[in-house]
C-alpha cells in the first residue's frame, strides 16, 4: 500500500482526496491518499516523513514553503518559486509545480497571444509562468503594489489596479484574486472590467464550484466563460503522472483528467 496526502489548513475543503482514489480505484493500484491539515509550515517536512508518504500536493497558504523545504526543484517550479507536488525518489523529496501546467492544459487551444492576470500571489506566478513559456504576452495587476514586485524583476509588464487604464485589448482575462471565493466582491474596479471584457475573447477564472461576480460580469458581455474546475483536474491528473509513473507514464493526462472530471460533476 502506498500513501499520499495533500497539505493546506483549511484543508477540509479539498476535492483531491475524491479525484486521486478515485482513480487508483479505477486502475486497481493499492494507494490511499487522504488529507492533512497542518498549523505551521516547519511541520511539513517532519510530517511527510512521519506518514511514510509517497508522494503529496501542497495547497494555500503552503505552496512556496513547499518550495523551500524540499531537496530539490524541478521544472517551471523553479521560476515560479512554489511547489504544490512533493514527490519522494530515492529517499529525496522532489518539488514540482503542476498548477502551471493545468492551467495551461484548460486555454491551450484558445489561440491566446496575450493575457491580462489579475491578481499577484502565488497561483498567477503559476499562471504567468506557463504563459510565458508558451510565448504569450503577459501583464498583470494587483490592488497593492508589493506583490507586484516579483513580476517586475522577471520583466513581466505590472500596474496597480487603480492606475491601470488598459491601450489595448488582451484575448483573455484571468481572474486569480480571491474576490469572489467567499463574498460577492469584483477583482477590480466595475468600469475597468467593461472596457476590459468589451475587448476580450475569454475569461478565466481560478475560483471553481461558483459563478463568480467576475464571470457573471464577463458572461454579461457575451464573452467564454472557464472557472477553475478544470484547472484543478489538471493539475491532479498531472501529480498522479508523478506520484505513478509505473502505471500512467503511458497514459495520457488527459485521458486522467477526463476521468477524474467524471467523479467531480
Ligand atoms: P494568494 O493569497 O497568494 O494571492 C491572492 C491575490 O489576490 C493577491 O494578489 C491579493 O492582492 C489579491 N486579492 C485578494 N483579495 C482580493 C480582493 N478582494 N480584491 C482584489 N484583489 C484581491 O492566493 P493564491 O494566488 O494562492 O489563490 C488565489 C485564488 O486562486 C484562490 O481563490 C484559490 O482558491 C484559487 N486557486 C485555484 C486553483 C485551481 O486549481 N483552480 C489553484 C490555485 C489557486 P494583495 O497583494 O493586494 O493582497
Amino acid at each position: 500500500m502506498r500513501f499520499f496526502a495533500v497539505y493546506g489548513n483549511p484543508i477540509a475543503h479539498s476535492k483531491s482526496p475524491l479525484l486521486h482514489n478515485f482513480i487508483y480505484e479505477k486502475y486497481g493500484i493499492s494507494a490511499y491518499y487522504g488529507r492533512i491539515m497542518i498549523q505551521n509550515a516547519k511541520a511539513l517536512p517532519q510530517s511527510f516523513k512521519m506518514h511514510h508518504l509517497s508522494g503529496a500536493n501542497i495547497t494555500v497558504p503552503f505552496k512556496e514553503d513547499a518550495f523551500r523545504f524540499c531537496d530539490a526543484v524541478r521544472g517551471i517550479a523553479k521560476d515560479i518559486g512554489a511547489c504544490n507536488t512533493w514527490v519522494k525518489e530515492k529517499g529525496r523529496v522532489i518539488g514540482y509545480n503542476t498548477d502551471a501546467q493545468g492551467f495551461y492544459e484548460c486555454i491551450k487551444d484558445f489561440g491566446i497571444k496575450t493575457a491580462l492576470i489579475i491578481g499577484a500571489g502565488g497561483s498567477a506566478k503559476a499562471v504567468a509562468f506557463a504563459l510565458k513559456a508558451h510565448h504569450i504576452d503577459v501583464t498583470l495587476i494587483n490592488r497593492s503594489e508589493a506583490k507586484l514586485t516579483f513580476f517586475a524583476d522577471k520583466g513581466f509588464q505590472c500596474h496597480v489596479s487603480d492606475a491601470f487604464m488598459p491601450t489595448s485589448a488582451y484575448d483573455i482575462i484571468i481572474n486569480t484574486t480571491s474576490a469572489g471565493l467567499n463574498d460577492a466582491t469584483l477583482p477590480c474596479k466595475e468600469t475597468l472590467l467593461d472596457a476590459l471584457f468589451a475587448n476580450s475573447g475569454y475569461a478565466f477564472d481560478l475560483i471553481y464550484g461558483k459563478c463568480t461576480p467576475f464571470l457573471q460580469k464577463a458572461s454579461a458581455h457575451k464573452i467564454s466563460c472557464i472557472d477553475g474546475k478544470q484547472m484543478l483536474i489538471y493539475q491532479a491528473a498531472l501529480a498522479c503522472k508523478l506520484f505513478l509513473p509505473e502505471y500512467f507514464d503511458n497514459i495520457e493526462s488527459s485521458h486522467i483528467a477526463t476521468l477524474m472530471h467524471k467523479i467531480l460533476v
